[in-house]
C-alpha cells in the first residue's frame, strides 16, 4: 500500500497538535518536522503553561528534531506549522537552514510576511496548506476565549 505522504498529509499532524495546545487552553498552533516522510518532531505552543513566550511550537519542534538527529541544522527537513511563523520563529528556522517550510494560515498582523524578516536564502515555501481548517481553529479559540472573559 503506498500512503499518501504529501503536504496535506503531514500538515494534518500538525493539525492534530494544534488540537492539543486548544485542549489545554494554549493558542492553537501546531508543528512537525519530517526528514524522508519519517516525522522526527512533534510540537504545540506552550506559552502558556511554560509561562514562556518562547515557546511557540516552532521552537519546541526545532530543539526536538535538532536532538533526534544530533545536528543542529535540518538539512533536508520540512517544517509542517499550522500558523505562519513569527518573526521569532522565523529567525531560528533561519539558523537552522532547514530545507523547507509548509505553513497552513496566513497572520496578517504578527507574521514574518508582514513583519519583513528574512529567510534562509535557500529554505523553500509553500503556503496555504489546509488553511481553511487552521484558521477555523483559531477562530473558534478566540471566540471561545472572549465569551469566557
Ligand atoms: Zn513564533
Amino acid at each position: 500500500m503506498i500512503l499518501p505522504y504529501d503536504d496535506t498529509y503531514f500538515m494534518k499532524k500538525a493539525l492534530q497538535e494544534a488540537e492539543i495546545a486548544f485542549e489545554k487552553g494554549e493558542v492553537p498552533v501546531g508543528a512537525v518536522i519530517v526528514i524522508q516522510d519519517r516525522i522526527i518532531a512533534r510540537a504545540h505552543n506552550l506559552t502558556e503553561q511554560l509561562n514562556d513566550v518562547t515557546a511557540h511550537a516552532e521552537m519546541q519542534a526545532i530543539t526536538a528534531a535538532a536532538n533526534f538527529l544530533g545536528g543542529k541544522y535540518l538539512k533536508d527537513c520540512t517544517l509542517y506549522v499550522t500558523l505562519e511563523p513569527c518573526q521569532m520563529c522565523a529567525g531560528a528556522l533561519y539558523w537552522s537552514q532547514i530545507s523547507k517550510i509548509v505553513y497552513a494560515a496566513k497572520d496578517p498582523e504578527r507574521g514574518c510576511g508582514v513583519m519583513g524578516t528574512t529567510l534562509h536564502p535557500k529554505t523553500v515555501i509553500n503556503r496555504g496548506v489546509l488553511e481553511a481548517e487552521a484558521s477555523e481553529l483559531l477562530k473558534r479559540f478566540f471566540i471561545q476565549k472572549r465569551n469566557l472573559n
